[in-house]
């Protein structure tokens, strides 16, 4: 194959987004090996295009139009390595992450079983370290392997060079413009590791727990907790969790007692959906996009409209909170295409 071969023109990409935001892009390709990739990054070096990656779309506003080269690495292949009671779970960023996760639990491996049901592929799951449940992807990555924009070199990282934080890593960072993750390795087990410190889990989980009971469990919270984008286009949280210094939390706690708060390194983290609703803002609209009715924290699309529409609703949102609250929220989902 030569890459110019495999390279679409003046794509739209609108399905590729559960914010079903309008997104032409001028170029488009789906390698499914990194020698695909490789040969790729030499053209759009050739072309002078800039490249975007895409994965499955759940956690990004995209521009209306994408000039240069979109990528999405659609190598899916998934395997694990048993060693006893543990296994390596071996996924091609491609791979769906929903999918993985079933499959992994129902073979009764513990470790992902909590991130059953987060949109998405397996190769965007380190980026902004995807949690739910009090599980962290971070806590069961064994190494990350990307392909370097720079070179094209193939590079490994361990857990602790991914520099992971709460919705963060050094993909969002340092690498944000250079790594483009091919696989991932995760640690799995067969001994029993229920994680359910959240309590609406634990009332649906009957002991002795098997993974697929904790992902069947989380995934039925989730279906009633949160708008399924199929339906209603949105892309989950769309604030992250401040985390604010003590003597903010302080003050605040004492005029609003029942607000939500949680140690967190560098301070106390607060709920962004509790202070969102608190501002009266649930079930607000305006123009094309509201807050769901049911979760403050995800705003929803409700079709005709467009990134910067959405930007201006988003900051209507949390200039609200900072006004009442004094806390500035942190948008979650990334900027996917706009010039530099
Ligand atoms: C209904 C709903 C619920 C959600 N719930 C949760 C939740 O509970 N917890 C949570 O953490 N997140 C949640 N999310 C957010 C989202 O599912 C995750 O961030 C997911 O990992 C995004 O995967 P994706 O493949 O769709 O990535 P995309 O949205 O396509 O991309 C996200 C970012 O990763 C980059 N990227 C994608 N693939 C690669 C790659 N191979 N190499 C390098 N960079 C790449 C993109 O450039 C972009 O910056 C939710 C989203 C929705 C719509």
């Amino acid at each position: 194959m030569t890459a110019s071969m495999d390279i679409a023109q003046q794509v739209d990409l609108s399905a590729l987004n559960t914010l079903g935001l309008p997104v032409i892009a001028a170029h488009y390709a789906e390698p499914t090996t990194i020698g695909e990739l490789q040969q790729l990054l030499a053209e759009a070096h050739r072309q002078h295009w800039p490249v975007a990656v895409l994965g499955g779309g759940s956690n990004v506003i995209p521009a209306p139009y994408i000039e240069g080269l979109v990528i999405r690495y659609a190598g899916a292949d998934t395997h694990l390595e048993v060693d006893g009671s543990s296994g390596l779970l071996h996924a091609s960023a491609g791979a769906d992450w929903p999918s993985l996760v079933a499959t992994t639990a129902e073979a009764g491996w513990w470790g992902i079983e909590n991130l059953a049901l987060i949109p998405g592929s397996a190769g965007a799951a380190p980026v902004q370290n995807i949690g739910a449940y009090g599980v962290e992807i971070g806590e069961l990555i064994e190494r990350v392997v990307y392909v370097d924009r720079e070179d094209s070199s193939v590079k490994t990282l361990s857990a602790a060079e991914c520099g992971f934080g709460y919705r963060d890593s050094i993909f969002k960072h340092a690498l944000s413009e250079r790594a483009i993750i091919v696989e991932i390795v995760l640690r799995v087990s067969r001994n029993a590791l229920p994680r359910l410190d959240y309590a609406d889990l634990a009332q649906r989980v009957a002991l002795p727990a098997t993974p697929m009971a904790v992902a069947d469990a989380v995934s039925a919270i989730r279906r009633d907790k949160l708008p399924d984008p199929q339906q209603l286009a949105n892309a989950g949280s769309f604030f992250k969790n401040p985390t604010v210094p003590e003597s903010l939390a302080a003050a605040l706690s004492e005029r609003y007692p029942d607000m939500p708060r949680y140690p967190a390194a560098g301070g106390v983290k607060l709920a962004a959906g509790w202070l969102i609703d608190r501002c009266g803002l649930k079930g607000f609209k305006r123009g094309h996009f509201g807050i769901h009715e049911r979760q403050a924290l995800v705003i929803v699309h409700v079709g005709g409209g467009s990134a910067q529409e959405l930007g201006a609703f988003a900051n209507t949102i949390a200039e609200q909170v900072e006004e009442r609250f004094g806390v500035q929220l942190e948008q979650e989902p990334r900027f996917l295409g706009f010039p530099a």
